[in-house]
This record gives C-alpha cells, structure tokens and sequence, in this order.
C-alpha cells in the first residue's frame, strides 16, 4: 500500500484529495494546523484504518514516522481575504513550508508535488497565460504575500529537483470552487451564493468587466492526480478556460438561484488582476486532461452544497465588513 502526505487536508482542495487517494487505494496522512481549514472537511475520513490525522503546522519542522511515497502540499490561505488578516502565516507556510517538505521528500526518498497558482501569473499581461509567461506581480502589494511565497515555493522546488534530484511536481491552479469552500472567505464564488441565500445584494468589485475562468473541484483534483503520476516536473496550469466577467457571473448566479436580488458596485481591491484563463494545452498534450463539468453543473451542485448548510453558518463572518478589506 503507497503512503501519501497531504497537507492542508482539512482545506478546501485538501479534503477532496485525501477522498481521491483513499478511493485509490491509499494510506493518507493527512496535516493541517486549522488556521484556515475545518475539521468538518474531513470527519468522514477519522473512522478509517487507512487515514491518519495530524494537527500540526508545517512552517514548523515536519516528522512523519516509517515510508513515504508521495507528498502533496496544499497547506495555505488561499482567498484575498487571509492575506490580509495573516499575511505572516501565508508567507511562511508557502517558503518554510515548502522547504521542510522538500527536506522530508529527500529524506524519503518521495515523490512531492506543490500546489502553486495562477497568481503567480499576477494582473498578466499575455492572455491566456501559457506556463512559458512569467508574470506581473506586484511584490510589495496586499497580494504579495501570497503571489511571492507562491513564486518562491517555484523556485525552491525547482532547486530540489535540479540540486538534490527530488522527484518535484508543479500545478499551477485556477480559480477552483465547489462543495467545502468558505463560505465567508470572501472569494466570489461563495461570497455571491451566500448573499443570494441571505437575500442580499450581489456586491460586484469594480465596474465587473475583470474575467476569471472557474474550475469544478472534480477536474481540478483529477488534473492534479495525472500530474502527481506523470514525469513531468515542470509547471502545468490547471484550471477551466471558460472565462467570464464577473459582472456577467453575478446574474448568472441570480439566474440559478432563482432570486431577484441587485447587483451593487463597491470598489475593486487593489492589485485585483483585470483578466485571467488558463492555457491548458501543456495539461492536454502530457497528461491527456481537460475539465468535463460545465459552469451550470459545477454551480449547481456548489449551490446545493451551500443551501443544505445550518442557518447559522450562513450568518457567520469572517470579517467586519468588505469596506473593511477593501480599504485596507
Ligand atoms: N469579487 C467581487 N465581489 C465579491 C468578491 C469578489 O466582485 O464579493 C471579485 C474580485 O474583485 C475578483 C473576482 O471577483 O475580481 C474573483 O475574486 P476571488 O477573491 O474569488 O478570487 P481571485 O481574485 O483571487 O481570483
């Protein structure tokens, strides 16, 4: 039985992944220190021989005992939101992170893949973004901290490989959503679906003309399998490259939730990138992947997820207000 370490296992894509690799076969030992991640994720998995939990933060010196085959670090803040309220955190986890697993795939003698981002692409200037694009990234702006640790974690992991001939792997993830998101993380997805549910307006940043391009978590996860069992080490982008403005995306969500709510336009963050679609040519050549969930699908089955959550979930905030982070 192959053994694999997934931290961030109590996080959104985390939680799917350790379902993923337990239905394949696995034992998963899953690592997630809470900061952004719920238990609630993973309960499901806790009576199973094959899964392990720990609670523990990986900026910090990682122990696992006996072998390892394959790690996947998924550990990290991920929406706007958390870079703003643990900036510190978010830079640690993807550098001092990075490298102590780095460190323990070489002692292992593991296969290690890391998840990187489409931020690292920045506000980009060539569209869609191809993995070749290096990007326009603000480093001293709120996103910062995510889009450098983000390109650090890239470039440590590449020294690994060429330095110390670590078997590394690296995804480049777009925009994902589905069951198990935040809902009040802030990012659009959960953020729209919840104000329709609490009868609220819809809040569009900016004039809503910026386009993001959103990937069902079930591609996302099975583009992110193929890359772990591929041999190719460089980055590859992952994600949907249906694109849509947000502006356009906001009555599509009024349209599926049957409400009749308003759109309000606040103002747009700063370093907010104007356009973003992946280039997924690189995933369809070397892993023969493409996402198979339409937009309609996907939303659907996210919206259902949010609809039978307790009421109470629905009224609970992550932050004061979004004046409160746009200001900031
Ligand atoms: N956005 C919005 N209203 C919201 C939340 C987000 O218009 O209530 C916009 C945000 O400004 C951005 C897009 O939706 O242009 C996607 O935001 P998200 O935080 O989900 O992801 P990211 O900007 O990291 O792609």
């Amino acid at each position: 039985m192959k053994t694999v370490l997934i931290t961030g296992a109590a996080g959104f894509l985390g939680s799917h992944l350790c379902d993923r690799f337990i239905k394949e076969g696995f034992r998963v030992i899953g690592m997630d220190n809470l900061i952004t991640g719920n238990l609630k994720n993973i309960e499901h998995l806790f009576p199973l021989k094959e899964f392990t939990f720990y609670n523990h933060d990986v900026s910090n010196f990682v122990h696992v005992p006996g072998k390892l085959d394959y790690i996947l670090h998924f550990a990290s803040p991920a929406s706007p939101i958390d870079y703003l309220k643990i900036p510190i955190q978010t830079l640690k986890v993807g550098s001092l992170g990075t490298h102590n697993l780095l460190g323990l795939a070489k002692a292992k003698g593991a296969r290690i893949l890391v998840a990187s981002t489409s931020e690292v692409y920045g506000d980009p200037l060539v569209h869609p973004q191809t993995e070749e694009y290096w990007g326009n990234v603000n480093p001293i702006g709120p996103r910062g901290v995510y889009d450098e640790a983000k390109r650090f974690q890239e470039a440590i992991t590449m020294a690994y490989h060429r330095f110390h001939g670590v078997e590394t792997r690296i995804v480049r993830i777009f925009n994902t959503y589905g069951p198990r998101m935040r809902l009040n993380d802030g990012r659009v997805i959960p953020a729209f679906i919840g104000q329709a549910l609490r009868g609220e307006d819809l809040t569009v940043f900016g004039d809503g003309r910026q386009t993001r391009s959103f990937c069902y978590v079930d591609d996302q996860v099975e583009g992110i399998y193929r890359l772990l069992m591929s041999d190719y080490s460089r980055p590859v982008n992952i994600g949907n490259p249906d694109e849509i403005s947000i502006r356009d995306f906001a009555e599509e969500i009024i349209k599926l939730t049957g409400t009749d709510q308003k759109v309000v336009y606040k103002p747009l963050p700063i370093n907010d990138p104007m356009q973003r679609q992946p280039d997924i040519t690189l995933a369809k050549e070397i892993l023969g992947w493409e996402p198979k969930v339409s937009r309609q699908e996907g939303l659907k089955i996210t919206y259902d997820y949010f609809k039978s959550l307790p009421k109470e979930v629905l009224y609970q905030r992550e932050h004061n207000s979004f004046e409160e982070y746009i200001k900031r």
